[in-house]
């Protein structure tokens, strides 16, 4: 075909909804992209990158478990890149150069303000893990200048690293769940406790009549954090699949200089979703 192409790498990648989102935002904007899933061999990402580039490949994203692979294969790096320290979106230039960035944060942090209305500056925000997700999301959110941001994490030192490591950019403090105190405007779930119905045991008091929850995990059903959240009280729940809209999005107009209208897509995902 004479479309560019475009690819997500994973393994396994059969569950990606990448390639949907995409080929909706190729449609929308008019855009000559294909975009396919990618096997990755985990024994060899550089390889597999290298075929899909000999074969003309323009640029991938990168999941599960190659986002810090894609950081060492690539060459040069956005500032959230070096931040996160790992990479979900690549860019192989003419000149052969390779430009790696991360668009997580920034997805998460456009679907709360931008789908959802909310403004980050100046409030409490509460982080309820400490793993490869919530280190890509720091750097965007702190951006938008909350006045203070806690992480709490299962395990602390790990909360502990990631508030040293972002200190330079805000007030960030790390406690064990049973520890947290005080009521929080924002609080979101980077945890993958969601998937075994599992609640990080923090205090109710968390949560106060204005407070918006969100759970980085989406599904058919609402998951436990926000069904918790919403029994205790809490104004707003939301779940991930905006995020990974916005973050696709955000990688689209990396390759593309375009930016989709994320709002059909977004619809068109959920019902999907519903539907099974
Ligand atoms: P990691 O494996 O890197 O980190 C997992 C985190 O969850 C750690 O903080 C871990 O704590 C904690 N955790 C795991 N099980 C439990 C439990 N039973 N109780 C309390 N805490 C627990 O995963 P990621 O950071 O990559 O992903 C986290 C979540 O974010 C996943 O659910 C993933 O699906 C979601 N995600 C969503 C995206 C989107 O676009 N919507 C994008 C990226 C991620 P400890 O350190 O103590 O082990």
């Amino acid at each position: 075909s004479n479309k560019d192409v475009y690819a997500v790498i994973g393994s396994p990648i059969k569950h990606s909804k990448s390639p949907w989102i995409h080929t909706l935002f190729a449609e929308v904007t008019q855009e000559p992209v294909e975009y396919k899933a990618v096997l990755g061999n985990e024994q060899d990402f550089a390889g597999s990158v290298d075929a899909f580039r000999a074969e003309g490949g323009l640029g991938l994203n990168v999941t599960v478990p190659f986002k810090q692979d894609a950081f060492n294969y690539a060459t040069e790096h956005s500032e959230r890149a070096k931040r996160a320290g790992a990479v979900n979106t690549l860019v192989f230039r003419e000149d052969g150069s390779v430009l790696a960035d991360n668009t997580d944060g920034v997805g998460i942090v456009r679907d709360i303000t931008k789908n959802h209305g909310f403004n980050i500056q100046g409030q409490r925000v509460l982080i309820l893990g400490a793993g490869g997700a919530v280190r890509g999301i720091l750097e965007p959110l702190l951006s938008e200048q909350p006045s203070a941001v806690v992480i709490a994490n299962r395990t602390v030192s790990k909360a502990e690293e990631l508030a040293q490591d972002f200190a330079d950019l805000g007030s960030v403090s790390a406690c064990g769940f049973v520890d947290v105190e005080g009521a929080f405007d924002l609080i979101i779930n980077g945890t993958s406790a969601s998937l075994s119905g599992e609640l990080p045991p923090v205090p109710e008091t968390v949560i106060q009549s204005s407070t918006v929850c969100y759970d980085m995990m989406y599904g058919a059903e609402m998951t436990v954090f926000n069904q918790w959240a919403q029994k205790q009280g809490a104004s707003q729940v939301i779940d991930g699949l905006g995020m990974l809209v916005e973050q696709a999005a955000e990688s689209f107009f990396i390759w593309r200089g375009v930016r989709p209208d994320t709002t059909p897509v977004l619809t068109a995902l959920r019902d999907s979703l519903k539907q099974g």
